[in-house]
């Protein structure tokens, strides 16, 4: 039997298209980019326009974009660059970023911002936090575990209101929005102006581009301390030679996905809506986790009442079928999801919790007998 892969949240094979952009970068275009001579250069030249092709997507500048290896150094570079340029300033972080903001958010004791059961972010409970000292917001696009939309508009309406209070009184101190947007960019519009972000982060290993490939959206003007020194690559806010192999996949998967968006997001939210009546059907004692109007339609969270999460996922990957039992990267932790814990559930039904994503090889046909096969081997667990 062919497995069925439902973990498209955790990684996404590479795409034809961005294996074809990637392949001359390690043969006869392997040069470093910094050097001198004409091939070198060339190889600049397409760096700047592998460059000017993400930021038009992101309707972003060309200097705006700071190519990393993936979303965690990108969220690093976010945090950390922003925090360590305001010594006295305070961060504020949703109660469901994931593990790579959590954890540089943990070095300058942020404080959390509150989800409501939907997991949506409470924009008052937001509002009361913002203080005098207050210089950093960062809240996903689009979570994790649950697929929950966050209103990131919203959030720089009132961040435009406070810097205009903040002005009126001299305080010359700024206030950014950080987006971690690396479960978006299948799904959602990226234009930076529109959402009302100052930096975002994306990745390539997401998109059906390779992994560790990714970047930073910096607003012209915004200040960064540097975590990576050296040769002072990528406007000096990330050293060391440029992987163009990998910034041209990841550029080449998010121009794809920018094509598809529309259609695909019709075709995958369809085809949850189908798995998720299936689902509850089949499985009576079954809740379905997240905000049903403001979510992306690639992921799905399942909690199946005295169930065990962690068994369910193994027999149901006996049976060929693959998916989470939270993010893959915190898969291994000992604690329940804090995501899930945010949103109100408890310990027993957080290990009671499977993480289904689809994506771009996902047919009706797969879910429907995950469905069923789920149906059976819950019956059997409780
Ligand atoms: N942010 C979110 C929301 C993610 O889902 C992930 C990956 O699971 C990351 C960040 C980390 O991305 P990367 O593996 O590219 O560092």
């Amino acid at each position: 039997m062919k497995r069925i892969y439902l973990d498209y949240a955790a990684a996404t094979p590479l795409s034809q298209e961005a294996l074809d952009a990637m392949l001359p970068y390690f043969s006869e275009k392997f040069y470093n980019p910094s050097a001198t001579y004409i091939a070198a250069r060339a190889v600049k030249n397409d760096l700047d326009k592998i460059r000017a092709q993400v930021a038009a997507i992101l309707e972003a500048k060309l200097a705006e974009i700071v190519f990393t290896a993936g979303a965690t150094e990108a969220n690093n570079l976010a945090i950390q660059g922003v925090m360590r340029q305001f010594p006295a300033g305070e961060l504020l972080v949703s109660a469901i970023e994931h593990e790579s903001v959590m954890a540089p958010a943990e070095l300058f004791s942020a404080t959390k911002i509150p989800v409501d059961s939907n997991g949506i972010l409470i924009l008052n409970k937001l509002s009361n936090l913002i203080n005098d000292n207050t210089v950093l917001i960062s809240v996903m696009l689009v979570n994790n575990e649950l697929g929950t939309i966050q209103p990131l508009r919203e959030i720089s309406i009132i961040i435009q209101q406070v810097l205009e209070e903040r002005h009126l009184k001299g305080n010359k101190l700024p206030l950014y929005l950080h987006a971690d947007a690396a479960q978006a960019g299948n799904y959602l519009d990226l234009h930076v102006s529109r959402l009302g972000v100052d930096l975002m982060s994306l990745n390539g290993g997401k998109l059906y581009g390779p992994k560790q490939s990714g970047c930073l959206f910096i607003k012209a003007g915004i200040k960064l301390t540097p975590q990576i020194l050296g040769g002072g690559q990528e406007f000096n806010l990330r050293s060391g030679t440029q992987n163009v192999a990998a910034t041209a996949g990841f550029a080449a998967a998010l121009k794809l996905a920018s094509e598809n968006r529309a259609k695909e997001y019709r075709r995958i939210q369809e085809l949850r809506g189908g798995f998720e009546a299936a689902l509850i059907k089949q499985l009576p004692k079954s809740v379905l986790n997240g905000s049903v109007k403001h979510r992306a339609p690639h992921l799905l969270s399942l909690t199946i009442n005295g169930s065990d999460n962690e068994r369910l996922m193994m027999e149901l990957d006996e049976r060929g079928i693959e998916c989470a039992i939270g993010s893959a990267c915190s898969a291994s932790s000992e604690q329940p999801s804090h995501v899930l814990s945010a949103i109100g559930l408890n310990e027993q039904q957080a290990r009671s919790t499977l993480r289904f994503s689809l994506g771009k090889n996902t047919t009706k046909s797969q879910l429907e007998m995950t469905a069923s096969e789920l149906a059976v081997l819950a019956g059997n667990n409780r």
